[in-house]
């Protein structure tokens, strides 16, 4: 078998980047979430944010509660759909309560302002964003937070179509420990680009 590592052109954040800027975000969130009068609700997007949430949460010392949405727009490709639905939803009832969405990467902003409409009308109080990756000279739609929400990110991305840390290519590379950039002739054969 050939290993994750050799679909990997290079590396813009090592293992060790990535634990020092989560522990100082979640250090910022926790002092957030610990002035609330009740616990947060902490809103993992499967599958991208699964090893950011575990690692954000454990460094964050305050009472909340975690649940998880499935929300797709992608095919198999390196381009959104640009059209995400909701494919599998909250089981926690987020109405009255401070919700943050835990996104692995926010790039044009479709997935984040569809979840977020789609928390509103649940009736969370507030709305927070806590984003992995940024890569704000992507975006297409502002992010209208609620209520006192606010947004956190760990890293400003570059525009390239980046993987590991949960992010995928056709469902591989999350495992990673780092954030890396795909060698282009990893997708430039696939037709659903
Ligand atoms: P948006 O709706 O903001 O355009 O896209 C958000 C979703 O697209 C993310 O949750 C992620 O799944 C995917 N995405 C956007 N950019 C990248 C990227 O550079 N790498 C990977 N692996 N996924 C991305």
């Amino acid at each position: 078998m050939v290993s994750a590592e050799a679909g990997i052109e290079r590396v813009l954040w090592t293992e060790a980047e990535v634990a020092a800027r989560v522990g100082e975000v979640a250090a910022e969130l926790a002092a957030d979430l610990r002035a609330l009068l009740e616990p947060a609700v902490v809103v993992g997007v499967a599958t991208g944010a699964f090893l950011f949430l575990a690692d954000l949460v454990r460094r964050v010392d305050a009472p909340l509660a975690v649940d998880f949405v499935r929300v797709e727009s992608y095919g198999g490709g390196t381009e959104s759909s640009g059209k995400p639905r909701i494919t599998a939803d909250l089981k926690v009832d987020v109405a009255g309560k401070h919700v943050v969405v835990v996104e692995d990467i926010v790039d044009t902003g479709n997935t984040l302002s569809c979840l977020i409409a789609h928390l509103e009308k649940k009736g969370a109080s507030s709305i927070s964003v806590c984003t992995f990756l940024d890569k704000p000279a992507r975006r297409k739609v502002n992010i209208q937070l609620v209520g006192d929400g606010k947004f956190y990110s760990g890293f400003e991305c570059p525009d390239y179509f980046v993987v590991g840390y949960g992010l995928d290519y056709a469902e591989l590379y999350r495992n990673l420990p780092y954030v890396g950039v795909l060698k282009p002739e990893k997708y430039k054969n696939d037709s659903s680009n």
